[in-house]
Order: C-alpha cells, then sequence, then structure tokens
C-alpha cells in the first residue's frame, strides 16, 4: 500500500448539512430593491415585450404591486418615470407633480415602512432621450445638466424619497445634489450613485420599458468604456469624495471582476445592478426550457454577493423573494 498524501476537500460537501455549515455567501431578501416603472396616465398595466413579468404600471395599478413587494419582504423599491410629455431639458423630471414624483407619494402613503429609491436623471423626460442637456452640435452638456439634476433630486427629496439614486454619468453629480440636498434641508436623505456605469448593449430591453432610447448618437461620451477596469476606481473615488452613501456597479454580471475591485477599495455599501439585458437573457432561456430559471438566478445573484456586492438591484426581485422562502 503506498502513502497518499493529499487534500480531502470532498470531506465538507458530504452532506447538505455540511455544505450548509462551510457556505460563505448567503443571499437574503433583504438584499434586494426591485425597480417599479411608473407611468403618467390611467388604467395602464403594460408588460414589457423583453421583459416578461416586468409591467408598466399607472398609479392606479401601482398599490397592489407594491402590496405585493411589501408582503414578499423586499424591504426597498426603486423607481423610473414614463411622462406624458418630454421637452428639451427634461421638465418632467423635476416638476413637483412629475410621475415619479407622484409614485413616491403613493408608495410612501401606503407604506411608510418601504425604502423607496428615486432614480434621478433626465433622459426618461427629454424629448432627445439623452441623460443632460445637449446643444445644437449634439454635445451632451455637463455642468448645465448639473444644475437640472439637482433640481430633480430636490423634488423627488420632498415628495418623500428616502434615498436619491443619480444615473447620468455628469462629472460633479454627487457634489451638486448633495449641496442641493443640504441647502433645501435634506441633510439625513442618502446619495446612492451610479458611480461605476459602463456604456452597456445590455441596457437594450430597459430602453422599451422606460422608453428612454437617446434619439441620437450613444451615451459612450458619458457612460465608462466597458473595456476599462481603473477608470471604475477613478470614478467611485471621486464619488465618495464627492459624498456618496452607496455605490452602484452597473450592470453585474459581465462586471464581478468590478465589483470585486470596488468592494477592495471601498468601505461602503456596494450596489449591484442586475440590469434588463442579464433578466431579459434569462427569462427567454428559461421560457424555452433551456435552463432552470430558478437555480439560474439564485446562482447568479449569489456570485454577485460572492463578487462582494452587499445589495442587488434586480427584476427577478420578487421571484427570489418567493424562491428564498421555499428552500
Ligand atoms: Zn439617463
Amino acid at each position: 500500500m503506498t502513502e497518499r498524501n493529499f487534500q480531502r476537500h470532498r470531506r465538507l460537501r458530504k452532506t447538505a448539512g455540511l455544505r450548509n455549515m462551510v457556505r460563505e455567501t448567503y443571499l437574503h431578501k433583504e438584499d434586494l430593491i426591485y425597480p417599479i416603472f411608473v407611468a403618467e396616465g390611467e388604467n395602464i398595466k403594460n408588460e414589457v415585450a423583453s421583459m416578461p413579468g416586468v409591467f408598466q404600471f399607472s398609479l392606479d395599478h401601482l398599490g397592489a404591486e407594491v402590496d405585493e413587494v411589501v408582503e414578499l419582504g423586499i424591504p426597498a423599491v426603486i423607481l423610473f418615470g414614463l411622462p406624458l410629455e418630454k421637452d428639451a431639458i427634461g421638465t418632467q423630471a423635476f416638476h413637483d407633480h412629475g410621475i415619479v414624483q407622484e409614485g413616491i407619494r403613493f408608495i410612501k402613503n401606503r407604506h411608510p415602512e418601504l425604502v423607496v429609491i428615486a432614480d434621478t436623471c433626465l433622459c426618461e423626460y427629454t424629448d432627445h432621450g439623452h441623460c443632460g442637456v445637449v446643444n445644437e452640435k449634439e454635445q451632451i452638456l455637463n455642468d448645465p445638466s448639473l444644475d437640472l439634476l439637482a433640481k430633480t433630486a430636490i423634488s423627488q427629496a420632498q415628495a418623500g424619497a428616502d434615498i436619491i439614486a443619480p444615473s447620468n454619468m455628469m462629472d460633479g453629480f454627487v457634489t451638486v445634489i448633495r449641496q442641493g440636498l443640504d441647502a433645501a434641508g435634506f441633510s439625513d436623505v442618502p446619495i446612492m450613485s451610479y458611480a461605476v456605469k459602463y456604456a452597456s448593449a445590455y441596457y437594450g430591453p430597459f430602453r422599451d420599458a422606460a422608453d428612454g432610447a437617446p434619439k441620437f448618437g450613444d451615451r459612450k461620451t458619458y457612460q465608462m468604456d466597458y473595456a476599462n477596469r481603473m477608470e471604475a476606481i477613478r470614478e467611485a473615488t471621486s464619488d465618495i469624495e464627492e459624498g456618496a452613501d452607496f455605490l452602484i456597479v452597473k450592470p453585474a454580471l459581465s462586471y464581478l471582476d468590478i465589483i470585486r475591485d470596488v468592494r477592495n477599495n471601498f468601505d461602503v455599501p456596494i450596489v449591484a445592478y442586475n440590469v434588463s439585458g442579464e433578466y431579459a437573457m434569462v427569462k427567454a432561456a428559461a421560457i424555452n426550457g433551456w435552463i432552470d430559471e430558478k437555480q439560474i438566478v439564485l446562482e447568479t445573484l449569489t456570485g454577485m454577493k460572492r463578487a462582494g456586492a452587499d445589495i442587488i438591484l434586480t427584476y427577478h426581485a420578487k421571484d427570489v423573494a418567493r424562491w428564498l422562502e421555499e428552500k
């Protein structure tokens, strides 16, 4: 008998009980943020064609949706708006009775304990579909966009938003929003910054959902190049210096290395945005019977937590909350 000298890693995988004891990463429903699309108008409950199971809701249909979210134990929602009217500067983004402001009031009135996050951008409200102000040369202007963003954030805080989540990738947006919120008496409202946001084809289905595709050009002059890793640290560093309370990395699935880099460099809560294209791919394969949706989603989201995310913003949130109860 020859002496065998090697590690027996399989000892810790022998039974489900042992595997559970040594499991390093857990997904909890408390980790989840559920995105909701609120549409101006009445009697709207439209399923987004490229995102089965995700709907646009007018306020008269929103109640049942948020009741379900609360019943499932999901602690937070993020709101995106679909206004009836758009213009060059996105006036409806910062209107006191804009659709997101009304949506925030509706939800906070119905479920005061539910954390309501306001996505703060202009692209859903501008007729050109860009996230900032555009000049005659079709350039997206940085500083003139900042003032409108700050106005948007303040109006969302006034409506009752618990967290402001600026997503437009103009330089300095956290500074200007922080100053605006503080001056308006909202120094206690945190900023969840889309600090690390890549120009990505994975946003395609969202543009159906929020009707926000740019009418010309693309977003590559303000969103990041997907080939870049060090740039993520520069973006996150400046947002932290400007006062961000959370850092979002978006998208998530193809950017797990970036989530880990940000985790290793910053001690604020990290949010992974599991975006529309990631959701649509899973749904399409699941509907065709090609994958086990539940197992794929739980594995994917656990992978995002393992990469370093504390919180996951995901269209799968309601399903995940149900599945976690089943286990
Ligand atoms: Zn935008």
